[in-house]
């Protein structure tokens, strides 16, 4: 029996007592493990209910049965739903009343509530499982079978449903299928040249798409190995490099801001190593710069988001340009068209980045309107701003929706941003645009300052005057404490935007 993904990944297992996983307490886990725990799991969601088409969701720490859980959903036939564990109970009565899952799996700290809410909503079974790795849903799935005849998928059956991370609004359900997961794992597999000899460092979170379709299956489909842990720790991330323990990382840029302040962090440490890779948010060219200088390395960075896995990437071999997102992967194609009339740009203009390809996913779940605005002609419009430039390389600018537009003048934040984050004593700054009686929008600045700075709005004024033309910059200057983060990190523009809403009025 055929199940597109799972058929894939049984198929490129190495040999059973492989290690796939170890984890922080030495404790090994091996390709057959994963097969015999992933079994177990299939049989208990099965008697639990769980029928082909069934959404699984999940919210729990991450953990090595917690990644076994992935995988037995996808050989149940099932529609795998992570949460991000920063979801208090409030939102995640929102994801499962949207979703309707027919099991929820939750921390075993929220058990009670979750049973509540399950009742309430009509979800069929609550199983646990806690940041060690047991719980109810372990205990249950010990007395079941180690072997599942896995449930036949076509490519074009859901894998998953994954929620973007709610920067620009309310978290979207993505429902990627499985020719989605299995086509972009694949092709990054061999863009990024993945092989059984590899041994990923896996510190990102299994609730979002970096962490779980990108490192996990690509890890799969490789055959290799990853040191697994629940977070990551730079220091120990150092001492796995130095050790010749770990060929690779993946990372979202604060893994490499945090180990560029380890002084540990040296070429020699760093020289079995094979490939650093940077995603999920902008990498600054100073900190992929500053890595280079250290260790010798080029991140690698690429650009992707949870409706349609990874986009683009640098090259494997070939230049790796900081503040570039690199060339659209094989099989996939981009475009850059007018926000306004749709039209195709020209080289080198910016303008509203579009892909297509067999990565992109088949909508969001249960607002058929709304996919259908975010496709034109068969392209998905992604909702980032950036050019592609003569070499071929993408270069995103920001998203849409942070754009400010100023008497008729486009100002791109990130821009702004850059001139004002290299003023000393900023730490960093989001600029957002905000109604104005006469401009439309006011280019405002919202800045975090170091603690001993004596930073006041006029200094900044006077620092920008001769580094950008005069409509771009802030007509105001606010200093806060910091910037508010979604649970991903992302800096929330929407509210900075709402609370600034009347300064001009
Ligand atoms: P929501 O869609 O709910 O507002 P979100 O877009 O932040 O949230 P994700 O799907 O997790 O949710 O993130 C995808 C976005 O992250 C992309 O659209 C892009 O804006 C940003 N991103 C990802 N990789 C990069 C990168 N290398 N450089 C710049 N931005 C990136
Ligand atoms: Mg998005």
């Amino acid at each position: 029996i055929e199940n597109h993904l799972f058929s894939a990944i049984r198929a490129a297992i190495p040999a059973m007592d492989k290690p796939l996983a170890r984890l922080i307490d030495g404790t090994v886990e091996t390709y057959g493990d994963a097969l015999a725990l992933s079994a177990r799991l299939a049989n208990l969601l099965v008697a639990r209910g769980v029928k082909p088409g069934d959404r699984v969701a999940v919210q729990v720490e991450k953990s090595w049965p917690a990644l076994a859980l992935y995988l037995a959903t996808i050989r149940a036939g099932a529609v795998y739903l992570p949460l991000n564990t920063a979801y208090t109970l409030n939102e995640v009565e929102y994801f499962l009343s949207d979703a309707e899952p027919a099991v929820f799996v939750c921390r075993p700290e929220i058990e009670q509530d979750a049973r509540a809410l399950a009742t309430r909503l009509g979800v069929g079974a609550v199983e646990t499982l806690g940041n060690d790795g047991k719980g109810s849903l372990t205990d249950a799935a010990a007395a079941f079978p180690d072997t599942f005849e896995d449930v036949a998928r076509g490519p074009e059956d859901l894998g998953g449903i994954l929620y973007t991370s709610g920067t620009t609004g309310r978290a979207k359900g993505a429902m990627l299928t499985h020719a989605n997961l299995l086509s972009n794992a694949q092709t990054l597999k061999d863009y990024w040249r993945f092989t059984a000899d590899d041994v990923l460092l896996h510190a990102l979170p299994i609730f979002h798409t970096h962490g779980l379709f990108v490192a996990s299956n690509i890890i799969l489909l490789a055959g290799a190995s990853m040191e697994f842990r629940s977070k990551f720790d730079p220091k120990e991330a150092v001492a796995l490099m130095s050790a010749g323990k770990v060929t690779t990382l993946m990372g979202v840029p604060t893994f490499y801001t945090r180990l560029l302040d380890q002084p540990g962090l040296t070429r020699e440490v760093t020289k079995g190593m094979r490939l650093f890779i940077s995603g999920s948010a902008p990498l600054l060219a100073e900190t992929h710069r500053a890595f280079e200088e250290r260790t010798g390395h080029a991140i690698l960075e690429r650009y992707g988001m949870t409706e349609t896995g990874m986009n683009t990437s640098n090259p494997y071999n070939g230049a790796r340009i900081a503040g570039t997102v690199g060339y659209p992967l094989p099989g996939i194609s981009a475009r850059v068209t007018d926000p306004e009339t749709g039209a195709v740009l020209p080289t080198g203009e910016i303008g509203m980045i579009e892909v297509q390809g067999p990565n992109v996913f088949k909508g969001y779940w249960r607002m058929p309107e709304k996919t259908a605005s975010e496709f034109r002609d068969g392209f998905f419009i992604t909702g980032d701003l950036g050019k592609i430039d003569e070499k071929g390389y993408v270069h995103i600018v920001g998203r849409g929706k942070d754009l400010v537009i100023t008497g008729g003048f486009n100002v791109y934040p990130k821009e702004v941003e850059g001139e004002i984050d290299a003023i000393p004593g900023v730490i960093e700054s989001a600029v957002i645009g905000v109604p104005h009686p006469d401009f439309g929008e006011g280019v405002t600045a919202v800045i975090v300052a170091q603690k001993d700075a004596t930073l006041t709005e006029d200094a900044v004024h006077r620092a920008l005057e001769n580094r950008l033309a005069k409509f771009k910059q802030p007509k105001r200057v606010l200093f806060v404490s910091e910037l508010p983060r979604n649970t991903m990190g992302k800096v929330q523009k929407n509210i900075l935007r709402d609370t600034y809403k009347d300064i001009y009025r």
